[in-house]
């Protein structure tokens, strides 16, 4: 679940690391002082760990929007930051797509097409259809549901994820 979280995360536009489930817990937390980022997990003894307090965040919940609702109580989260700068796959910051690679997607799709992003790493086309248009919604719905007041700016540091 938390994985889903993760990439929920990099859509809005967060530098979200998810954990590899063979990663050592004091691996991770160490990882997460050394870059300055939280850790989200649902590994309550990861919270005794005297290092853990001020980074590690413990949340709970049986499926997506009660994770992404615990976390945005525990943690100023601004679900518009940046909408779709991120490759959800592997966290690359996104660059537009050249008009040889909008040229490029299937004919059906591209009369749709608003905007194109290109993730170098993934090497993958996105482009700005149906299924994203859904997903900008649901971050304006958690946006209005529950980002803090305009005045908060504890949005500086950001999340990694550990395993469920
Ligand atoms: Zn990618």
């Amino acid at each position: 679940m938390l994985q889903r979280l993760g990439r929920w995360l990099r859509a809005a536009g967060y530098d979200t690391l998810i954990a590899r489930d063979a990663e050592a817990d004091y691996e991770l937390l160490r990882q997460a002082l050394d870059d300055g980022r939280l850790l989200i997990t649902r590994d309550r003894e990861l919270t005794q760990h005297r290092r853990a307090p001020g980074t590690v965040i413990y949340i709970e919940g049986d499926n997506l929007q009660q994770c992404a609702a615990g976390l945005s109580e525990k943690v100023s989260i601004n679900w518009l930051l940046a909408p779709f700068s991120r490759c959800m796959n592997c966290n690359t910051p996104l660059v537009d797509a050249s008009p040889q690679q909008i040229r490029s997607l299937p004919l059906q799709r591209k009369e749709h097409i608003n905007a194109a992003f290109y993730c170098p790493e993934c090497n993958q086309v996105f482009w700005d259809g149906s299924h994203v248009k859904r997903m900008r919604r649901h971050l304006r719905d958690w946006a209005e549901k529950y980002s803090p007041p305009a005045e908060s700016t504890e949005r500086r540091r950001v999340p990694q994820l550990t395993k469920a």
